[in-house]
């Protein structure tokens, strides 16, 4: 037994090391292989480690990244599974790596991005000391049937761990119902009537209009956004669930980030969120709950959310084309130029798409890329470009800089809609970077979302 973990961390490690000479992604690989050898080799890894375990359909990754931020400005020693690799596999990956070769870990903390199917075996083995569950959507209905199925998967893993705090998104009717008959502490978390830009209704769009105990449907004293929102089944009495870390206003909402005010027990602080739109106020608010479950003060939660922001912009990746797309907005010339600075020091081949719209929210003077330095990316990077596509109301002023930057203009193509302009891109073997304004990458975001089955994630 004992040595056939040390012939598991030892294969996984290698395969790891090999993975990452060859620069191949696959960092869920070597767990696959390791737990051939060793199928409960996640609960010898993990054993002893502080783990919080984020899962839920959308907001995964940026919650990890606001928790990891916390932990890190904390001092903790910690792990993190990369988001690409959230499957049971990947997460022993990541253990195995931070693991001595009997399979002690060296990390007394960890954030594991947890899959919502891989829930059901993962969590058992982890015996994390909180789990949070972001929300529940339907775009995973094509990869894992019916939404209840997803919700079952959640629920069979947490009876596996019913010491874990489980931190709950108040406002989403499905993953609510986790509390409903689980032995696990609750803590809720979510956006008060007073936050909501929209009253009393029923929401356009939604995954959940009927109550999931009795099938009425429900009413909704205000809603966010998708079925998010004060709902109530007016027949059982099944309804939102009061929320101890709840965001009672936004102050202020624009394409940088949102301000908000947040209260967690008896203490209220305003905060502000470098991340756009509303479903980054969830992720603060999972993160700030998730990091109490875990014994870290509010003030350590709030400063880490303040913080994950990007260095060079914000990072949106995407599982399109061969080595995955990495989507940053772009809206002036300081922060285009750190996108192309970050750019030029890759290595290895890419391709880049530039979606320039001059739409109100954009600014409807596109002159600032004349002072984004294309010059030097043309320089550095030109030689390994396979692939340039401009896109937007304003396509042909972004060929025209580049023109100008000393691209070759006959290897730049011009693509307005966004299908087609993924159709090319999901073609590409190198990594791919698109580089949108706001409202172009507000446009092509939800066809993104379509095609790699909703996966969202922001990185710092
Ligand atoms: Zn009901």
């Amino acid at each position: 037994m004992k040595l056939r973990t040390v012939i598991a961390v030892a294969l996984c490690k290698l395969l790891a090391w090999g993975a990452r000479k060859l620069r191949r992604g696959g960092t869920a690989m070597p767990g696959r292989w390791a737990l051939k050898l060793c199928p409960d080799l996640a609960g010898t890894l993990a054993k002893g480690v502080n783990i919080l375990v984020i899962t839920g359909t959308n907001g995964k990754t940026t919650t990890s990244h606001m928790v990891e931020e916390a932990f890190s400005e904390e001092g903790l020693s910690y792990l993190a599974n990369r988001s690409g690799a959230n499957l049971l596999s990947g997460i022993v990956t990541a253990f195995a790596q931070e693991s001595t070769m009997t399979g002690r870990c060296r990390r007394r903390w960890a954030v594991i991005e947890c899959d919502e199917a891989a829930c059901r075996r993962a969590l058992g083995y982890l015996q994390p000391r909180a789990v949070v569950v972001t929300n529940l959507f339907r775009d995973q209905l094509d990869r894992y049937g019916e939404v209840t199925h997803t919700l079952e998967n959640i629920r069979e893993g947490l009876k596996n761990t019913p010491d874990a705090v489980l931190c709950l998104n108040a406002d989403c009717s499905l993953t609510s119902s986790l509390a409903e008959d689980l032995p696990n502490p609750v803590r809720w978390y979510g956006l008060e009537a007073t936050a909501a830009a929209q009253g009393a209704g029923a929401p356009a769009l939604s995954d959940a209009t009927r109550c999931i105990r009795c099938k009425t449907e429900y009413v909704y004293d205000y809603f966010i956004y998708g079925h998010l929102g004060g709902f109530r089944c007016p027949n059982c009495g099944y309804a939102r669930h009061g929320a101890d870390v709840a965001v009672t206003a936004i102050n202020a909402l624009t394409g940088e980030g949102s301000e908000i005010t947040l209260r967690a027990g008896t203490e209220t602080r305003r905060v502000r969120v470098n991340l756009p739109a509303v479903y980054n106020v969830y992720n603060a608010a999972a993160a700030v709950t998730g990091l109490a479950a875990m014994g870290l003060g509010l003030d350590r939660a709030v400063s880490a959310v303040e913080h994950v922001r990007s260095g060079f912009g914000r990072m949106e990746r995407f599982g399109l084309g061969a080595s995955g797309t990495l989507v940053t907005l772009v809206k002036n010339p300081a922060g285009c130029d750190q996108v192309l600075r970050f750019l030029e020091a890759l290595d290895g081949p890419m391709v880049l798409a530039l979606l320039l719209n001059d739409n109100a929210a954009d600014g409807t003077d596109v002159s600032w890329i004349w002072d984004a330095d294309f010059e030097s990316f043309a320089e550095k990077a030109g030689e390994r470009l396979q692939g340039v596509t401009v896109g937007g109301t304003r396509a042909w002023d972004m060929l025209l800089r580049l023109k100008y930057a000393g691209l070759d203009p006959a290897r730049i193509a011009v693509e307005r809609e966004s299908e087609a302009l993924l159709d090319r891109l999901e073609q590409a073997e190198a990594p791919v970077y698109i580089m949108p304004t706001y409202t172009a990458l507000m446009e092509l975001r939800p066809h993104l979302l379509r095609r790699c089955g909703g996966r969202d994630f922001w990185e710092g």
